[in-house]
């Protein structure tokens, strides 16, 4: 197979709003007047992101939909992607089962694959997202204010336990399983709260971690309450803090807010059909504390996932 038919046979789908999609040397896009362009990149790594023999079709969900949840952390909508891939060999079945994964997940958010590269090497996937925001109305780390809420979506932890599973060869819970493989962005989330939160980022390398970097770029700390966040491990063990406070994967979005929006919030998750939970607020000094129900610190060894430190 040459790299032509496999980008002509896997990749070449019809672009919506797009001038010019695959097939040149670059591809032609226009930014409504209005609105920003959002620009952002993943890379999914055979071994570190995914087991080599997880099926294709998950592979190729979740290389858009981490994308994607970029531009929901930011309150954009994603529109356009390109796709950088190294391909061991030329696997017709397995291309099959990834370029349906991706694609299912590109047109369940409108997203257009507008170009790309293809080579082979080591399984290696790069996507680049593109997305638009009206002007100014970007969601960013850095916005968070003194006595903000502290919310987050869904339910945290859920991939780090079928990782746990996984790594153990036990059979996993459907639900579990379907948080580590097919993650959900939470693009309509990131829109409704644009006019509305402080700041925003999404949860990929576990809540402390993530909700530390919003606390970096705001020069603030934070206070958590444990029973507060929407999990499914219930014992107080160490093991099951991490998994909640530091496990990888959620994919879901952590945001601050001023109290004032706390009923408007509430209503955006009975709208969208999602658990918003408010678990904590900002405060000084910086660090983040972690209370269980009663009141006790609850303390972590590692913060979050950090693709250099042993
Ligand atoms: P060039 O050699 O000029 O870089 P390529 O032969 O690499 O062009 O690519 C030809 C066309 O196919 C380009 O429009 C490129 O964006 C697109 N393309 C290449 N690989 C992919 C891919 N994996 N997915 C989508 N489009 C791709
Ligand atoms: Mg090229």
């Amino acid at each position: 197979m040459s790299e032509f038919s496999i980008i002509q046979q896997y990749f070449n789908r019809p672009c919506q709003e797009t001038d010019l999609g695959i097939g040149d040397d670059a591809a032609l896009i226009s930014v409504p007047q209005g609105y920003q362009l959002a620009i952002s990149t993943d890379m999914l790594v055979s071994g570190t992101h995914f087991f080599p023999d997880t099926a294709a079709n998950h592979i190729g969900w979740k290389a858009m939909a981490v994308n994607i949840s970029d531009m929901a952390a930011m309150g954009a909508e994603a529109k356009w992607a390109t796709l950088s891939i190294a391909l061991p060999e030329a696997n017709p079945a397995w291309l099959n089962q990834f370029s349906a994964g991706l694609f299912e997940c590109a047109e369940q958010f409108g997203v257009s694959v507008i170009g790309g590269d293809t080579t082979r090497g080591p399984l290696n996937i790069s996507l680049q997202i593109m997305g638009v925001i009206p002007r100014d109305q970007a969601l960013t780390r850095h916005g968070a204010q003194l006595g903000d809420e502290i919310w987050h979506s869904g339910y945290l932890g859920h991939a780090a336990q079928a990782l746990k599973y996984l790594q153990s060869n036990q059979s996993c819970p459907a639900n579990l399983l379907s948080a580590l493989h097919r993650p959900q962005p939470r693009i309509q989330l990131g829109i409704a709260l644009r006019t509305i939160a402080h700041s925003a980022i999404d949860i990929s390398d576990g809540l402390l971690a993530d909700l530390g970097h919003i606390l970096e770029a705001s020069a603030l700390g934070a206070e958590i309450a444990w029973p507060n966040i929407a999990h499914q491990l219930k014992a107080p063990t160490e093991d099951n803090y991490a998994m909640v406070l530091s496990g990888g994967d959620d994919y879901e979005l952590c945001f601050t807010a001023p109290p004032s929006a706390h009923e408007q919030i509430v209503a955006i998750g009975q709208t969208l059909g999602l658990p918003l939970s408010c678990i904590g607020h900002t405060c000084q000094p910086s660090g983040i504390r972690v209370l269980d129900a009663q009141q006790q610190a609850i303390t972590l060894q590692g913060k979050g996932y950090d693709h250099f430190k042993n």
